[in-house]
This record gives structure tokens, C-alpha cells and sequence, in this order.
């Protein structure tokens, strides 16, 4: 605490980021990036951009990646607003959208960026209890309120739900905005993008951090009515006019089009998704349903920070959330390649038999 900082940044409660070990060897399943790397075209797209014209500043409205995000999407550019990862769009859409004078509604099981975007903006908002078995209940969100964030698939339980629960949500709720964080809808979840000519209140953020496992570029999107657009942008263009740099826009826009990488790393991802969770399950693991490229589970002799403690030991990393307390038995845990996949169960087939042979009444199952 400096007494030269601003009151607003006392009152800040930062978001704390997944770990990015420094040591080498370890297995990394803690903050959802893609195993397989991006599209050989990206890479390639990047180095022919490495030149000389690093100089001049890019292009401001990124015309080309946004132009090829419409194409894919079957939407217009005006429809599409690109940025320095999705944290920044989402920051732009609490500022441009989800202040006012209501308070916003989130689930109470959320990406846990949204409080503290509201912290910054001092923007107030209201959490809704996901159920008992974690799941988004439409209905608890149909009332009064200054607009409606969530992730879909959720994060971090992986749990979709249908486009149907939302276009029933649209429906009733007009009057503000709408935001869905796709970021893991690739996985298995069902794309709102359809919907944002019938619905202008709505927009959906998507990320290539995941999918198209660029998270060391730093790019997202958004897609909506034209309108909730060019609110986004008066908040960039009034924040950062350059936030995508050269090398940023060429190697998304080389992901983008790239439709065979993108469509072969995911499906292997939901494959080895659909094994881990079966396999944890033979272990007497309790695992949510996911959609997404992790999974949300907790073994019900553990608890969830002792197992993450456990497997570290053996140089897994996964993530655990202490807060809140529904989730705090849970580990979260990134789908990697099978053999990763594969050294991960094999760590905690080890620790059940650890502890059975360390207490002769364990039982499991
Ligand atoms: C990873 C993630 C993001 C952020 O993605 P970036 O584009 O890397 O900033 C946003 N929302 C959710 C739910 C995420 O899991």
C-alpha cells in the first residue's frame, strides 16, 4: 500500500492468474491451454510478418481478422469486435455495457474475473446460485437487473447449457445486455453467435487462447448487434487504439482460417476428455459432465487443495479454488495430450493406493 496510489486502487481485489511455472518438466493441466499448439499456418503467418514494417503501428481495427471472424461466423464485420485476449473485451463490456444503474447478475460458480472487472469499474452486482448439481437455472436470472454474465460452457465446472435455456432467457430479458463467455465453447457447447440478429441485446465472447491454443498471443472476440459493437469500440478507442500488434492480427487471422487444424485438435481433445472421464470415474471419482477442454472433479475421500498438494508432488499441476466453499473439494483439470492424460491417472491410481496401504480400514469405492 503506497500513499501515492488512487483510492480506487486500494479498493482493488486483482484477479490471481493460474500458475506459469518457471521449472521445467512439470505436467501443466492448471490453466486450460491447448496441448497440440496452434495451426502450422499461424506460425508461419507470424514469422513472414517478423519484418521490417514492425515499425509502423498496425492496423487500428484489425479489418482483415474481423473481416475473416464475419466469414466464419456468417456474420458482418460490423458484428465482430477483436481484442487483446477476451479479459479485455469482457473489461470493455462491463464498461461499455454492464455498468448502470442496476446491479449485474452472474452465477455464484463463475469465471471469477467478472468481480473483480466489477470492482474496477464499481459496478455492483448480484450472484445467482448454480444448483445443486452445478448446473445455470435460467429462470433464477428472469428479474430485474443492469444486464447478465456468464460463461457457457460454465467455468470452471465445464457444464453447457442449451442454446434453447438461452434464447428462453433472451426472450424474457430485453432490456439490458446479455454476455455469454464462449470460451470453451469449441469443446462440445452449443454457439449462441445464431442468435444476435434476433437479439440485440446479446453478445458472445469467444478466445483463441483455448481452441486454437494461442494464449501466449493474446487474442478474443465478440459478436453481436452492430450497435453493442460500436459501444465496445468508443470504450478502445479511448482506452488503447492499437490493442492487437501486427504479428497478433496475422497469426489470428492464419488461425481462423485454418478449419482442419482447428476441427482435428478439438475433436481429440473432446476424445481424450470422454477417456479422462471415464478413467477418473474407475477411480471412484466424482466428474461433473463437461463440454469444455477440462474437467471439474473431486474423488470424495480427499480434499480437493491435498490431492493438488499430492499430485504436485509428483509434478502434475491442476487448479484449485479454495472459494467458494461448494467448490473448494473440486479440482480443476485441463485436458492435455493422452499421455499427460495418461501419467495423470496413473499419479492418482498411485495416491489411492498410497492411502489404502497407509490406513489398513480405508476402503474404497
Ligand atoms: C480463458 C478464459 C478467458 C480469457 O481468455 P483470454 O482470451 O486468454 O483472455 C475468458 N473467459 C473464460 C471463462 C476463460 O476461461
Amino acid at each position: 500500500m503506497s500513499r501515492y496510489w488512487s483510492a480506487v486502487t486500494r479498493k482493488l481485489t486483482p484477479y490471481v492468474p493460474g500458475e506459469q511455472p518457471k521449472e521445467a518438466g512439470l505436467i501443466k493441466l492448471n490453466t486450460n491451454e491447448n496441448p497440440y499448439g496452434p495451426s502450422p499456418r499461424v506460425i508461419e503467418a507470424v514469422h513472414v510478418q517478423a519484418n521490417e514494417t514492425l515499425r509502423l503501428y498496425p492496423d487500428p481495427d484489425s479489418a482483415a481478422l474481423k473481416s475473416a471472424i464475419g466469414a466464419h461466423y456468417g456474420v458482418a464485420s460490423e458484428c465482430v469486435f477483436v481484442g487483446n485476449g477476451s479479459d479485455e473485451i469482457l473489461a470493455h463490456a462491463f464498461h461499455a455495457l454492464l455498468k448502470q444503474d442496476q446491479p449485474i447478475l452472474l452465477p455464484d460458480i463463475s469465471y471469477s474475473f467478472y468481480p473483480v472487472y466489477c470492482g474496477l469499474y464499481g459496478i455492483d452486482y448480484a450472484t445467482v446460485p448454480l444448483t445443486d448439481d452445478f448446473q445455470i437455472r435460467v429462470d433464477d436470472y428472469i428479474r430485474p437487473n443492469g444486464g447478465i454474465i456468464f460463461a457457457n460452457p460454465n467455468a470452471p465446472t465445464g457444464c453447457p447449457l442449451p442454446l434453447a435455456q438461452i434464447e428462453r432467457l433472451l426472450q424474457a430479458n430485453t432490456e439490458s445486455v446479455v454476455v455469454i463467455d464462449e470460451a470453451y465453447v469449441d469443446f462440445g457447447g452449443e454457439s449462441a453467435v445464431s442468435l444476435i440478429h434476433r437479439y440485440p441485446q446479446l453478445l458472445v465472447v469467444h478466445t483463441l487462447s483455448k481452441s486454437r491454443a494461442l494464449a501466449g498471443l493474446r487474442v478474443g472476440f465478440a459478436i453481436g448487434d452492430a450497435e453493442l459493437i460500436t459501444g465496445l469500440t468508443r470504450v478502445k478507442d479511448s482506452f488503447n487504439s492499437y490493442p492487437l500488434g501486427r504479428l497478433a492480427q496475422v497469426g489470428a487471422l492464419a488461425a481462423i482460417q485454418d478449419q482442419v487444424y482447428f476441427d482435428l485438435t478439438r475433436q481429440h481433445i473432446i476424445v481424450s476428455r470422454e477417456k479422462l472421464t471415464a478413467d477418473l470415474m474407475a477411480l471412484g471419482f466424482v466428474v461433473l459432465p463437461s463440454a469444455a477442454n477440462f474437467i471439474f472433479a473431486r474423488h470424495p475421500q480427499f480434499q480437493g487443495e491435498q490431492l493438488a498438494a499430492m499430485l504436485r508432488e509428483r509434478h502434475i499441476i491442476v487448479r484449485h479454488f479454495r472459494q467458494p466453499h461448494r467448490i473448494a473439494p473440486f479440482l480443476r483439470i485441463t485436458v492435455g495430450t493422452d499421455s499427460q492424460c495418461q501419467a495423470l491417472v496413473d499419479a492418482f491410481a498411485a495416491i489411492l493406493q498410497g492411502a489404502t496401504a497407509a490406513t489398513p480400514s480405508f476402503r474404497t469405492g
